[in-house]
């Protein structure tokens, strides 16, 4: 059988195992993508559980000490409109007013206004020296404003102040007799407070901790992300707005000062008009996460890229394999000198073509070609001659069958037999005819002055017919061995010789 495939894997196997190793690194990566997405959720989620804690200790904490001061206030104008004041001596009202004061944490001044302005009491000092503090936001908003309360105002840095230190100041309305606007009870407070509050707190280098106020002036932030960020006003930024809007919550958004992603967890503190923020860095948040994403990503990819080299590996040697295997079978059902197909061969397909031919009651011949006078030609050849003469009978044989189903055959020794599938013998005539005539005009060989012929015998099995596969290769041969008798290079139907 000279016709030579591409020796390539039957399509089902190879499909099999590229689309099985395909579709297990398909599933590795999307579990592992899973995994690393929930990861990330929940480093979200732990960060965000860790913000609200620190927004919570620093809420209380400002509550507490914001009370504090408000109790020094409260004390001082409780003291102040006693109408039993006037005669007790200054040291004594001195200290009646400002008894409530020393308690509260990074205290400035304790002052008291009256309705100009001007200082009248001081917690520092039993004569105070004359000021006047009527430009300040606090005291023009106690003076227009009777239901202002606990105001605290924005920070500031007082004229004389060499150290240049930031307070804010807490005030409160100090009444008349008849309710009416009779000063301003003031208690300054060092800003410090918070930057040691907020120190004491442990959260990411890129991250900060922050205090406003609802009007967005900032009154704290540790670490300071710029110079010259306290008394800033962030209340036209998006940000802002939105957690004023939500009052507290935690959002993911861009920060306008560092432009990097940030984690807002934020909250208003109590009733006051200030809101505690802290800003994770997300680059603090899922630096952990990053760093186990990578180390997984990359061990995934190297299992991934290993699972499709051996893939390649397997499909590269089951190729070796079907090929050697493909050689092995060719040669077993292959005639070595021909190429022909060999005598096993032609006995399975004789007897499928036989069985098909019973099912289909489709005409079935065999042609049984003998080589004439072939010992002879040994004799003036020698044996080499010989076989390639038998290999160029072979050829013209072979040649001369056109439809896939035929097949020739090597039967034995200068014999060959060709099974014709589908074929009567008017048709089988014609094709045993140019066999028998392309191989008469073979060029001669070595100075022959006769040609190699070969004589056929030619039967054939038709619905009608009542013979068994063994009777139709007997009547072949009887055919051959009429075609030898009458004279050889000749072919002879069975069928013309029955009575
Ligand atoms: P006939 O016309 O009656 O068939 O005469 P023949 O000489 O061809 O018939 P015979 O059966 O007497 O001789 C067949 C010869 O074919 C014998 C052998 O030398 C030769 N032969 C058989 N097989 C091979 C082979 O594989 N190679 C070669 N070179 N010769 C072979
Ligand atoms: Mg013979
Ligand atoms: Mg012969």
């Amino acid at each position: 059988m000279s016709q030579r495939r591409a020796f390539t894997l039957p399509a089902r196997p190879e499909l099999l195992l590229i689309l099985g190793s395909g579709l297990t690194v398909v599933l590795i990566v999307v579990i592992v993508a899973v995994l690393l997405i929930r990861e990330h959720a929940s480093a979200l989620q732990a960060a965000k559980r860790s913000t609200s804690n620190i927004t919570q200790l620093i809420n209380a904490d400002v509550l507490r000490n914001v009370e504090l001061y408000d109790l020094a206030l409260n004390g001082l104008i409780t003291a102040t409109t006693r109408d039993d004041l006037p005669q007790v001596s200054a040291e004594v009202l001195h200290m009646v007013q400002f008894d409530q004061s020393t308690a509260a944490p990074f205290k400035g001044e304790v002052l008291l206004l009256d309705k100009t302005g001007a200082v009248t009491a001081d917690s520092s000092t039993l004569a105070p020296t004359p000021r006047n503090f009527a430009n300040r936001d606090y005291f023009q908003i106690h003076q227009q404003n009777p239901d202002a309360g606990l105001f605290i105002s924005r920070p500031f840095r007082i004229r004389c102040d060499c150290d240049q230190v930031w307070r804010i100041a807490f005030s409160r309305r100090v009444p008349g007799p008849n309710g009416e606007f009779a000063g301003v009870a003031v208690a300054t407070m060092r800003l410090a407070y918070f930057d040691q509050l907020f120190n004491s707190l442990t959260i990411g280098s890129g991250s900060s901790i922050n205090l406003l106020n609802n009007d967005g002036i900032l009154l704290a932030q540790q670490p300071l992300l710029e110079r010259d960020m306290i008394n800033k006003d962030l209340s036209a930024r998006p940000n802002f707005k939105r957690m004023l809007r939500e009052g507290s919550g935690s959002f993911s958004a861009i920060s306008a000062i560092s432009g990097a992603q940030r984690l807002y967890t934020f909250t208003s503190v109590g009733a006051l008009p200030l809101i505690v923020v802290v800003a994770l860095s997300s680059d603090d948040v899922f630096a952990a996460w990053k760093r186990a994403a990578l180390l997984i990503s990359g061990a995934t990819g190297v299992l991934c890229v290993g699972l499709l080299w051996l893939t390649w590996m397997l499909r590269l040697e089951l190729r070796r394999r079907y090929r050697a295997e493909k050689v092995l079978s060719e040669l077993a059902a292959t005639d070595g000198l021909t190429g022909l197909a060999n005598r096993r061969t032609l006995d399975q397909r004789l007897r499928l073509e036989w069985d098909r031919a019973q099912r289909s009651a489709e005409p079935l011949t065999v042609l049984m070609i003998d080589v004439d006078h072939f010992k002879a030609f040994n004799d003036r050849h020698g044996h080499q001659g010989g076989d390639e003469a038998l290999r160029t009978v072979a050829q013209v044989i072979e040649g001369n069958i056109r439809r896939p189903a035929d097949l020739a055959a090597r039967y034995g020794g200068e014999e060959f037999a060709v099974v014709l599938p589908h074929t009567d013998s008017q048709g089988a005539r014609v094709i045993a005819e140019h066999i028998r005539s392309s191989v008469e005009h073979l060029p001669r060989v070595g100075g022959d002055t006769v040609p190699i012929t070969v004589s056929i015998g030619l039967s054939t099995w038709t619905k009608n017919s009542r013979t068994t596969l063994e009777e139709l290769l007997l009547n072949a041969d009887q055919a051959l061995y009429e075609a030898k008798h009458t004279g050889r290079n000749r072919v002879v139907d069975a069928g013309a010789l029955k009575p």
